[in-house]
């Protein structure tokens, strides 16, 4: 990849990215539930939906830019609306790689919450509605929940050279779900974790 100045156009509806003159191609990964089929907890329910047609959960469009310290990754995600069983709609969420660093969000549509968790266990939960701008500190995994009835879409910056760990959380899952109460969500804590 070589470094030269470039921009991309974002749709800040559809949420989709793609390249403008001169830049590199967008890449597009697709995420559905039987991508993520041991994240969700009601695995009946996991089971009733993939009979039914294995729903999309979320896309990523990625402008790829060299993996290295001084870089700035940068990509949106736009995420589903809709349940499986009570728990909402997320991404697999991941540690980074390189664990000192951070990230940046920026919603641009629909409601959700950014789960965000230390090695530890410990975990926080923020809001996020178009205009906010959310910081994930180092040290953090993080996932994108949609607790709304339309696509949640997010722009997402980060250090080039911060990779990213989907293994721990997958082994250890998440210490809080987000689950469905009436036409609103609430936080609950995660029988499975660890
Ligand atoms: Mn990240």
């Amino acid at each position: 990849l070589a470094r030269f100045p470039f921009d991309s156009l974002l749709d800040f509806k559809a949420g989709t990215l793609r390249a403008g003159a001169a830049a590199p191609e967008v890449q597009k990964v697709t995420r559905r539930l039987s991508d993520l089929r041991d994240a969700f907890r009601d695995q009946a329910a996991v089971e009733r939906l993939l009979a039914e047609g294995d729903p999309l959960l979320y896309e990523v469009y990625n402008v790829p830019v060299p993996e290295e310290g001084g870089e700035l990754q940068h990509c949106t995600s736009i995420i589903q609306p809709g349940v499986v069983g009570e728990e909402f709609f997320m991404t697999a969420g991941h540690f980074h790689t390189q664990l000192a660093t951070a990230e940046i969000y920026l919603c641009l549509r629909g409601q959700g919450i950014l789960l965000m968790q230390e090695q530890a266990g410990n975990a926080t939960a923020l809001e996020m509605y178009p205009g906010v701008v959310s910081y994930i500190p180092p040290e953090r995994a993080h996932r994108s929940v949609n607790t709304g009835m339309e696509p949640l879409v997010l722009f997402c910056v980060y250090p080039g050279d911060a990779g990213h760990d989907y293994g721990t959380l997958r082994k250890k899952g998440f210490a809080r779900l987000v689950l469905r109460d009436g036409a609103g969500y609430r936080l609950a804590s995660n029988p499975s974790y660890g």
